[in-house]
């Protein structure tokens, strides 16, 4: 079943099977039909050949009659039937035609002429003549029913053959539907079947524990939507499966952070005040103050880190506001003016009216993080662009992981892309994760995508990143957008 290896849907398969056996049984049905009708036709003419041979046994019982008691009422009933005959005789000409005994036909008109003059020549003549033509009469009498038994017979041969083509073709309807409905069993088996049979061991195979991605296990269209959904489904359960022990590892890792900066605060505090008592001392040497000075510096850097690691604890209240984009990055700009060498090339391409709802004070958080790490990344002499677009239609999620969970339209897509030295793959998946850091101590702590990742996913946006070593890296923020009619002005 060729055809069914071209057809794309199980539905269409299904479809086809179904009519294939049906059309194949109406039209045997309508050949059987047309057959009886033919045999239907022979029986009727059967009746009228039937009906011949009586009238042609009726001549000669009244030619009997007639012979024996010389009465002329069975002369009169005798030339009635032949008169009768004739007119069947010559009503018959399709039938005689249709057997094929059109020279029959001729030869009985011919025997009936002859024995009408017969027995009229007997009716007239004496008794002496009489006894000479009966002879005659009774001859052409027995020629005229012969003839009518041949036509009888005749249509018998033809009724048994059609029985016998009926019974025969009955067969053959019969066998052909047996046979291509076993044909089209044995196809749609293998053709639908045996790949719903694959997809449940694969789906089996899931509900055991499996987590790899199922294989398609046929070309046709519904297969492939359940396996692409499940697919889907399975990367979809990965994903919240990660990030369900993230924030498991995250909760515990924010209370026991929490707890070291604040054990850490009091000592640090104390050694600060210490240190800053022994420094309003007249009588050091320059040495000593020098050393004293040095433990003030590193006392202040690590409040500074205790604090902002109690910062990135601390649970603050949700603003949701409209923010203007624009606006928003050139504050961060303008913020981190210090650290922008006056080379660097940093394009803004974003509508003034781009807006979305937010926590402004939470996503300037998440762009100072994003252009501090391309600042940093980035050469005194290279390139950062940073593009806003609001996206109105709902657009086909690609494959990646990343854009599981992102809003539906209307959303806004920010990136914010560097041609620094990028990020090679191994450390790429680990970015995001907490105190992950590639900078020298000091330089880095490791927070900051972290708290980007955060108040992104608390805006129910989501955040993906692409890079390859020595070709930049791009960021790339989706946030739910207000529908147009509610845009602030
Ligand atoms: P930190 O900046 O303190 O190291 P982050 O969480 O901000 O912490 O960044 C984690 C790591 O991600 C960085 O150490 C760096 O290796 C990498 N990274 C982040 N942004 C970029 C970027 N734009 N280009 C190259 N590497 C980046």
């Amino acid at each position: 079943m060729t055809l069914f290896r071209i057809l794309p849907s199980l539905r269409r398969k299904i479809a086809v099977a179904y009519f294939g056996i049906a059309f194949l049984t109406l039209g045997l049905s309508l050949f059987a039909f047309a057959e009886l009708r033919v045999l239907e036709e022979k029986i009727l003419l059967g009746e009228r050949i039937a009906k011949l041979f009586d009238t042609a046994m009726e001549i000669r019982r009244f030619e009997r009659n007639y012979f024996l008691h010389g009465q002329s009422t069975d002369f009169d009933d005798n030339a009635q039937y032949c008169k009768q005959m004739g007119e069947l005789v010559d009503g018959l000409q399709a039938d005689f035609r249709d057997l094929g005994m059109t020279d029959v036909q001729t030869n009985l008109r011919g025997q009936l002429a002859t024995y009408r003059s017969l027995i009229s020549r007997y009716a007239a003549a004496e008794a002496s003549g009489r006894r000479l033509v009966e002879p005659q009469v009774r001859a052409a009498g027995q020629r005229i029913v012969a003839s009518a038994e041949d036509m009888v017979g005749a249509e018998r041969q033809t009724v048994r053959a059609s029985l016998v083509w009926l019974r025969t073709l009955l067969i053959i309807v019969v066998a052909s539907v047996v046979v291509v409905a076993i044909a089209i069993g044995q196809a749609l088996a293998r053709r639908v079947v045996q790949p719903l049979q694959r997809l449940e061991r694969g789906v089996s195979a899931l509900a055991g524990g499996q987590r790899r991605a199922l294989a398609v296990p046929g070309p046709d269209r519904e297969i492939v939507a359940i396996v692409s959904a499940f697919n889907h489904l399975l990367r979809d359960l990965e994903s919240r499966q990660k990030h369900l022990l993230r924030s498991e590892k995250l909760a515990s890792m924010g209370t026991m952070v929490s707890g070291v900066a604040h054990e850490l605060n009091n000592p640090i505090s104390n050694i600060w005040s210490s240190c800053q008592l022994l420094l309003e001392d007249s009588a050091l040497t320059s040495e000593q103050r020098q050393l004293l000075q040095q433990i003030d510096e590193q006392c202040i850097r690590a409040r500074n880190i205790v604090r902002s690691l109690l910062d990135f604890t601390r649970e603050r209240p949700f603003g949701h506001e409209p923010v203007p984009l624009k606006d928003l990055i050139e504050q961060s700009l303008r913020f981190l003016k210090a650290d922008l060498p006056p080379t660097l090339d940093v394009r803004v391409d974003i509508a003034d009216d781009l807006v979305v709802p937010a926590d402004r004070q939470r996503l300037q958080q998440v762009m100072l993080n994003l252009i501090k790490n391309a600042i940093e990344a980035t050469s005194a002499t290279g390139r950062i662009d940073i593009t806003g677009v609001r996206h109105n239609e709902a657009a086909a999620l690609d494959d990646n992981p990343a854009s599981l969970g992102c809003p539906d339209a209307p959303w806004v897509e920010l990136s914010i892309r560097d041609d620094g030295h990028g990020i090679p793959p191994d450390i790429l998946v680990r970015i995001f994760d907490p105190f992950f850091t590639t900078k020298d101590v000091g330089k880095g702590m490791g927070i900051g995508l972290f708290v980007v990742y955060q108040i992104i996913e608390e805006h129910d946006g989501c955040i993906s990143a692409s890079s390859s070593p020595g070709g930049g890296t791009t960021f790339v923020l989706r946030l739910p957008a207000r529908p147009a009619d509610m845009e602030a002005p």
